[in-house]
């Protein structure tokens, strides 16, 4: 059984083209998941069973300096698929575990840092300042789940041309929260 990722129920599913939408353009780079937007420390659980592949830091502000250091964690998924649960602010979970359906993960982190968003920083940065600092961002890979990769960074893909193992989470998401 499938659970829905968030113990925050009312997170929405961004609609084609909306902010947080998968592969959304923003200008220069393409989004490689949808956000769920929802409140900092928001429980984060695991969809599918499955076993934790990877733990690792995914923003900081040494990389970029509006962000806040959040983690992400990729589950393989008995199903097959690699989830990727990103701008988490704390990993329950370490690199080998096994875990099932609901378990927690983690929790929402505060990805953006909104005393360092200016003019200078990307416009759909601009427009999250105020609404969404927080959120969980989630992705889906067929096989190879891409973290380390001079086109990738911090969830999204500087090319227009999607890696071919991406799939959109969408209807994948949509599926579980039907049957909430
Ligand atoms: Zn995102």
């Amino acid at each position: 059984m499938k659970k829905w990722p968030l113990k925050y129920q009312s997170a929405k599913i961004p609609k084609n083209g909306e902010p947080g939408s998968f592969w959304e353009d923003r200008g220069d780079r393409h989004h490689c998941g949808v956000d769920l937007y929802a409140p900092e420390s928001s429980e984060v659980v695991s969809i599918e069973d499955g076993e934790v592949v990877e733990v690792e830091e995914m923003t900081s502000p040494e990389i970029v300096p509006h962000w806040n250091t959040t983690f992400h964690i990729i589950v393989r998924n008995d199903s097959g698929m690699f989830c990727k649960y990103g701008e988490v602010s704390e990993n329950l979970v370490n690199k080998g575990d096994i875990i099932i359906s609901g378990q927690l993960i983690g929790y929402v982190g505060k990805v953006l840092n909104q005393e360092k968003i200016d003019h200078s920083s990307p416009a759909y940065i601009q427009n999250l300042k105020a609404r969404h600092p927080s959120m969980l961002h989630l992705e889906l890979w067929k096989n190879n789940p891409i973290t380390v990769h001079r086109q990738y960074l911090g969830g999204n893909w500087f090319a227009e041309e999607k890696p071919e193992n991406l799939v959109d989470p969408t209807e994948y998401l949509r599926s579980i929260q039907d049957k909430m």
